[in-house]
């Protein structure tokens, strides 16, 4: 078996104690003679393995007793739906676009409301956070939407915008446990597991628990309303058992690294190192203002195509995968989250450095 360095945006790299766990539970978890795949979500063995998920995260992120934890499905994406259909009771909400995930957000409201774009950094393909000190934010709005880290783009909001008293809600996808965060200052955290923390097909939402009510917009279906989920404790329906499984793995494996604090250090050292090569190097450079920089996803280019390509394909032979920038902006992207190793980003500049000599 040979494991590869895994730079991918999502699904990304998992601890690999993680993974070997998981392994050793497959055929039989704790005596129960079979795998959590194969439980019954109502057994008292799943109802260990949520509940334990769910205080060991508010645990890690130090969630107040007024907000509610949501294990659900249809990933971020569904949530650019349910967020408007649960929250615009005035139909007015304001989104500052920072990348294609808040402009997809953005539209997506728009079928339910009046979304406001009071902010966006599209002027220079998004490589950078707006000034957010001083918005035009609407005087009837609902709530002010961001996202907070763009995997896209590789920037990350360093502050979080002056809302003027109104609601925030994050998207914390690609930015999930990587730092502490002071889960007041938002009314909705949410973000898609499978970046920094598990297996595609959950998503958590973190919601204050005012904002949770039957009012919602006529025709909001059962299944995309809050306080159903919340009322039932996320077991309205079958949740996605085996993936909140292995996310109540990820949460003990951050506990035991030390916390959100530790990781923040850990997190903030990986990424100096690729950073301060990007700084240096006469080939490479990165795309986004410095003080926007992601502590996750770090894009990066040569300015020329065709070696680009080449890097990524030769960094590939040598055990570093997926670098690829997405689709829509090209060059290439390391995404370094939680789970990749120091030397992971290490090997990975002393890979760049010897191309930079191969090829300047
Ligand atoms: C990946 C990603 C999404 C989309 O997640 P899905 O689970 O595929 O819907 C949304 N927002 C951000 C910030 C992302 O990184």
């Amino acid at each position: 078996m040979s494991r590869v360095y895994n730079f991918s945006a999502g699904p990304a790299v998992l601890p690999e104690e993680v993974l070997k766990e998981a392994a050793e539970e497959m055929l039989d978890y704790k005596g129960t003679g079979m795998s959590v795949m194969e439980m019954s979500h109502r057994s008292k063995a799943y109802d260990q393995i949520i509940k334990e998920a769910e205080a060991d995260l508010r645990e890690l992120m130090n969630i107040p007793d007024n907000y509610k934890v949501l294990f659900l499905q249809g990933g971020a994406s569904l949530q650019f739906a349910m967020i408007p259909m649960n929250l615009m009771k005035n139909k007015v909400a304001d989104y500052i676009v920072t990348g294609q995930w808040a402009k997809k957000a953005y539209q997506e409201a728009s079928k339910y409301g009046k979304a406001n774009k009071i902010a966006s950094s599209e002027d220079q393909t998004f490589s950078y956070i707006p000034d957010c000190s001083d918005l035009p934010i609407s005087e009837d709005a609902d709530y002010v939407y961001i996202c907070e880290n763009n995997t896209i783009y590789g920037t990350k909001f360093k502050t979080l915008p002056n809302t003027k008293g109104k609601t925030l809600v994050a998207d914390v996808s690609s930015c999930f446990l990587s730092e502490p965060v002071d889960v007041t200052k938002y009314g909705v955290i949410y973000g898609g597991v499978q970046k920094n923390i598990g297996p595609a097909g959950v998503v958590i939402v973190i919601i204050r628990e005012d904002l949770i009510s039957e009012d919602v917009l006529p025709g909001t279906p059962t299944m995309m309303q809050y306080k159903i989920h919340a009322d039932a404790q996320s077991l309205y329906n079958t949740p996605p058992a085996y993936g909140i499984y292995i996310c109540g793995k990820v949460f003990k494996w951050l506990k035991k690294m030390g916390g959100l604090e530790v990781m923040k250090e850990r997190n903030e050292k990986k990424a100096k190192i690729l950073y301060d090569f990007l700084d240096e190097s006469r080939l490479f450079k990165g795309t986004v203002r410095k003080e926007d920089r992601s502590l996750m996803n770090v894009p990066f280019v040569t300015g020329n195509e065709e070696l680009d390509a080449k890097f990524v394909k030769e960094a590939k032979e040598a055990g570093f995968e997926n670098l690829k920038g997405h689709r829509t902006v090209g060059g290439m992207r390391a995404s370094i989250y939680n789970a990749m190793p120091i030397e992971g980003v290490e090997k990975l500049v002393e890979f760049m450095r010897k191309f930079e000599a191969e090829n300047a």
